[in-house]
């Protein structure tokens, strides 16, 4: 830096705290923030908040926590006097819910819209972040916070001639707000993940046909999804308090459900196979993974659960070439995410759905009027790329962001993203994430993370104000042995085995390095807290 006076000038806004992005996760900061008496704003790309739930308007879009857990807890009136009408929300509850909170903490008025920020860097002179804007507009502020989001930077194929198809297109991570029609329409869906099987279930109900272009079959479990039933929430939210409690003592931040206490190898087939059929039943995707202790961590048990989902394809759908397709054989069941559906695999027996296989025939190009697979031209009226996300590092990576030695996070994480819990990263002070990687969240319940990541910064916060701290910093050291720990605990487990976002795996040249934490939220929540405790060891505060 080679400033040696304060910039702090009128005509940058300042501010003690920026909030980026105003989905579920700075929508929670600002409400913790301005409670506790700070100048703070979020600032949002979108031209309206709810981030994730806004982005994806995608018809099935749905969520696949219950949503009596993936809600807000901070406020007891607000989860009393919430209805959600269904067992698991669809996008737009989700998205009122979201705009309800807002005017309810009187939020919007603390929100930039429409303003994407490009470049944040640490002026070490003054101890401020300077932040920029896509439209130029200047910003500052004593403490960053990223709320950017783990899957909101889509990840657009790149096909040869892609640009020729004159019909309709869309990613289900960028859809618009308007509905679209697709009834009498030949649509083409390219990407079999939770958005490609949600929206395809929903698009076959009318299009006049729908062809699905899988590369990479997946698990998916009957979500069973269901109006809310007034006594379960009644009884729920009785016990609200005590719930929320409860989640926090499970690896998945999600109460209700179980701790199984079997090995799948204790069991006789008999027995293992009337257990997986229970929980099939019940539907969901923690249920099913708790048959067993060892479904994630023994490869023998794991293809007992694989092979019983995949006899369940074999039994739903009736053209066996179909069924054998949607088999997944490419990597152990729930080391990708695993998708919950209403009838995919069922849509595959209606005359108008037909999958194709571009694992073995890859799309070669496009024409003006559809898909090239194998020189067979499929004619389409409208594509869907339903083909995933940048996740956990992309929005990080879309600002450019630099430390006082003029370090970019870019360069910083380009063998991977190097993180104190995910909460902080060495070196850029006053800088931090809201459910970064190598924190749980991903592999939790995301709101319950967004909660406990909040509080503690909000806590850390407080501490500096009353000591007189002025600047936080994760030390290198701790971030090294915490960055080691993430992966000696995935390497316990068959998740490597996975191939998947959580790798970085569907990115073409990102560095592949598994980035959630999975020991759980509740061993995860200690660990945060003892570090409070303890008085921030692992970090420099000064
Ligand atoms: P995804 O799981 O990454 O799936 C992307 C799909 O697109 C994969 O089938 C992938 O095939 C395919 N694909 C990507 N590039 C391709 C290419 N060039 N050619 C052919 N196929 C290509 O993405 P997602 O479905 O959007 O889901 C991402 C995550 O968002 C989920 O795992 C979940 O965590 C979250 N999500 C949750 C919900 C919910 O709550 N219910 C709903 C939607 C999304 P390969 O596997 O071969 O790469």
């Amino acid at each position: 830096m080679t400033k040696t006076v304060s910039n702090r000038d009128s005509k940058t806004n300042h501010f003690d705290i920026i909030v980026i992005g105003a989905g579920l996760g700075g929508l929670y900061t600002l409400h913790k923030m301005l409670g506790q008496g700070y100048n703070v704003i979020a600032v949002e790309q979108g031209k309206r908040i709810g981030g994730t739930w806004f982005w994806n308007q995608y018809p099935g879009c749905r969520c696949d926590v219950e949503s009596l857990e993936y809600s807000y807890s901070f406020s007891e009136e607000l989860q009393q006097e919430w209805h959600w009408p269904e067992k698991y929300s669809k996008q737009t509850d989700i998205l009122k819910y979201i705009n309800h909170v807002a005017d309810r903490f009187s939020l919007k008025q603390k929100i930039v819209l429409n303003t994407k920020i490009i470049d944040a860097r640490y002026d070490q002179i003054d101890n401020i972040w300077r932040l920029r804007s896509s439209k130029n507009d200047s910003y500052s502020c004593d403490f960053c916070i990223m709320a950017t989001g783990n899957l909101s930077v889509p990840n657009p194929p790149k096909f040869p001639r892609l640009e020729e198809f004159r019909g309709d297109s869309y990613h289900t991570g960028l859809w618009p707000s308007k509905h679209i029609d697709f009834s009498n329409k030949r649509v083409g869906l390219i990407g079999t993940g939770s958005s490609g099987v949600q929206a395809s279930t929903e698009i076959a109900k009318n299009a006049k046909h729908l062809y699905v272009f899988q590369r990479t079959a997946n698990f998916s479990l009957p979500a069973r999804n269901k109006p809310s039933d007034p006594r379960t929430v009644e009884a729920h939210k009785r016990e609200y308090e005590k719930k929320r409690q409860a989640a926090f003592a499970t690896p998945f931040g999600i109460s209700g459900y179980p701790p199984p206490t079997k090995s799948a190898l204790e069991v006789n087939d008999q027995i293992r196979n009337q257990i997986f059929e229970e929980k099939w039943l019940e539907g969901g995707t923690i249920s099913f993974l708790y048959s067993f202790t060892d479904l994630l961590t023994n490869q023998t048990a794991n293809d007992y659960a694989s092979e019983f989902v995949r006899k369940k394809i074999r039994k739903i759908v009736k053209d066996p070439k179909t069924a054998e397709l949607l088999c997944p054989h490419s990597h152990p069941i729930g080391t990708k995410r695993l998708i919950l559906d209403s009838g995919y695999y069922d849509m595959f027996n209606q005359d108008n759905v037909q999958l194709i296989d571009i694992k073995n025939n890859p799309i070669t190009g496009f024409t003006e009027n559809g898909i090239i697979v194998k020189a067979k031209e499929y004619l389409l009226d409208a594509i869907v790329f339903a083909t995933g996300f940048d996740a956990m590092t992309g929005a990080l990576h879309n600002i450019d962001i630099y430390n006082h030695r003029g370090i970019s996070l870019k360069q910083k994480w380009k063998e991977g993203p190097l993180t104190y819990l995910g909460l902080m990263t060495a070196d850029f002070p006053n800088f931090f994430m809201i459910t970064g990687p190598q924190s749980p969240g991903v592999k939790s319940n995301m709101i319950l993370s967004i909660e406990q990541h909040v509080n503690w910064v909000a806590q850390c916060l407080e501490t500096m104000r009353k000591s007189g701290k002025r600047t936080i910093n994760a030390k290198e050291t701790s971030e090294k042995s915490w960055v080691n720990h993430c992966k000696e605990v995935a390497d316990k487990t068959l998740y490597p085995l996975g191939n998947s976002w959580y790798q970085g795996a569907n990115i073409p040249g990102k560095k592949k390095v598994f980035m959630p934490y999975i020991g759980g939220v509740q061993k995860y929540k200690n660990i945060c807290d003892e570090i409070v405790r303890q008085g921030y060891p692992g970090f420099h505060l000064s």
